[in-house]
């Protein structure tokens, strides 16, 4: 900030829930105003591990600030609507690996007990994602003392000063917006912050597909026979050139007896090039209307049936990982390597989506060939290296592109942003910079909490 600024405390109105923030104005020299924010800890983007890292710093004590860039948090479970949570229990014993905020929103939307020790499916689903969208604003206003949101805020760039970030720019209804953050939390699933910020990462030349996932309602029952007909249309969809790839298709009856949930877009695409995500958008868009009417035309059970609706978002399983102090690799889950600074456990199979057309299935593999035991995510794969004050959850972390295919499900990201989470608020309380942390001491934390790794049984 420089000698010309005008710094006015004013109340946090901007901000949805009773900041604690301040907000003040700074006066620039084109005459506009910009607002710079000061907080403890920033979390950028509010998806499956931001919003378990901004509910984890805030109960932890920390001053934090939640920025998405969508209306509401939740990531891919509400804005791409997909109702699992993988990665919470053994895949056999259907034994919970991982508790604490992740168990907690699980059971919070009724689908087991507090205190549960199994689950009944190892990957169960939750009933309804826009319920999941007012349980989280719940659970945020809860923490209201410590915990400000920004919604409808894109974080768009990141400023260093020697090995700390200083600063993060926000672009939102007040134009760009400037947070000064003790802590950075980069949830953006992309490693935006990360990126812009000059840290070492890396993104393979070829990532997963992108999925746009999509609802039909009024469909009667699938017989065995229909079944393969919606398989028969799909081909006869390709081969008139009306539908590029899919895989599956996995329509399911989850939410409601007549309606339909469609996994089968598959979109090749580069989701970190601006361009490239809006061609995969409308592609999705194309492609998902492509399969309806291939079904309703064909398929006697889709005759009467409409398409409700397409998510906002085409989904990104895969993009940036950042090289942290440890990059998980798949020796380390196959093998089921121990840590001593375990945070997190994961659990999922290394579920690699290839860029083509699958009939049958998501893979062109046999999953149970890449399906480890419960494997320990160490705390030094969530730090980045060359910024001291920056911690990386969910699906960006460090990590190989084969262990990432299985440590990016949604419970393990929560696992891992409640860690991160956790830790931010520990290095400001310890006046230690997170990068420095020990990672045994989070763990022994997390422990206390109820939360961290349940590696084994
Ligand atoms: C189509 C699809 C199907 C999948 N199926 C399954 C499944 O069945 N089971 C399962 O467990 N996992 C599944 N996954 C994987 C899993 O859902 C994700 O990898 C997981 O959500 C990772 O959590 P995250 O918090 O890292 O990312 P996300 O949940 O994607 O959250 C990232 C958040 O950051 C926000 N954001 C991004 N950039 C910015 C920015 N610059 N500024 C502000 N906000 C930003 C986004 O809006 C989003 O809310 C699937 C993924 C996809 C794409």
């Amino acid at each position: 900030m420089n000698s010309t600024t005008r710094r006015t405390f004013i109340q946090t109105a901007a901000i949805a829930s009773a900041a604690p923030t301040i907000i003040a104005a700074e006066s620039k020299s084109s005459g506009k105003e910009r607002r710079v924010i000061e907080t403890d800890v920033l979390v950028c983007g509010g998806g499956c591990a931001g919003s378990a890292a901004a509910l984890a710093a805030a109960r932890s004590g920390a001053k934090t600030l939640l920025v998405e860039k969508a209306p509401f948090a939740g990531g891919i479970i509400t804005s791409v609507g997909l109702p699992y949570f993988d990665g919470i229990a053994h895949i056999d014993t259907k034994r919970i690996v991982v508790r604490g905020i992740a168990l907690e929103m699980l059971s919070k939307s009724g689908v087991c007990a507090p205190d549960a020790q199994t689950v009944a499916k190892h990957n169960p689903t939750i009933p309804n994602t826009f319920e999941f969208k007012l349980l989280l604003d719940r659970l945020f206003q809860e923490q209201k003392d410590n915990l400000s949101l920004l919604f409808n805020s894109f974080v768009c760039d990141a400023q260093r000063n020697g090995d700390r970030i200083e600063s993060v720019t926000l672009a939102n209804k007040d134009g760009l917006v400037t947070v000064t953050p003790k802590v950075v939390i980069d949830c953006s699933g992309d490693a935006d912050v990360a990126a812009w910020s000059g840290v070492p990462f890396e993104q393979n030349s070829e990532v997963q597909p992108l999925t746009l996932h999509f609802r039909i309602g009024n469909v009667k029952p699938i017989s065995p026979a229909e079944s393969h007909a919606c398989k028969d249309a799909l081909k006869a969809a390709q081969a008139a050139g009306e539908l590029p790839h899919y895989y599956g298709p996995g329509i399911m009856f989850l939410f409601q007896c007549s309606e339909v949930y469609i996994h089968g877009v598959r979109v090749p695409a580069n989701p970190t090039d601006a361009a490239d995500l809006s061609r995969a958008e409308m592609q999705g868009r194309a492609d998902a209307h492509a399969m309806f009417r291939a079904w309703k035309q064909n398929v006697p059970a889709f005759k009467d049936a409409y398409f409700i609706e397409a998510y906002p978002w085409i989904g990104v399983r895969e993009s940036r990982r950042i090289l942290g102090q440890h990059i998980l690799t798949e020796d380390d889950l196959m093998k089921s390597r121990r840590f001593d600074d375990a945070i997190a456990t994961g659990c999922w199979y290394l579920d690699i989506h290839p860029n083509k057309t699958v009939v049958g299935s998501a893979n062109d593999f046999d999953p149970k060939k890449h399906q480890p035991e419960p494997y320990d995510i160490p705390y030094r794969s969530l730090v980045a290296q060359k910024a001291s004050n920056l911690l990386v959850a969910g699906r960006c972390h460090s990590a190989t592109r084969g262990a990432h295919a299985s440590t990016r499900v949604t419970v393990t990201a929560m696992a891992m942003g409640e860690a991160a989470g956790v830790a931010a608020a520990m290095s400001l309380k310890a006046k230690v910079e997170a990068a420095a942390l020990d990672g045994v001491k989070v763990r022994e934390q997390l422990t206390k909490l109820g939360g961290g790794p349940f590696t084994d049984a």
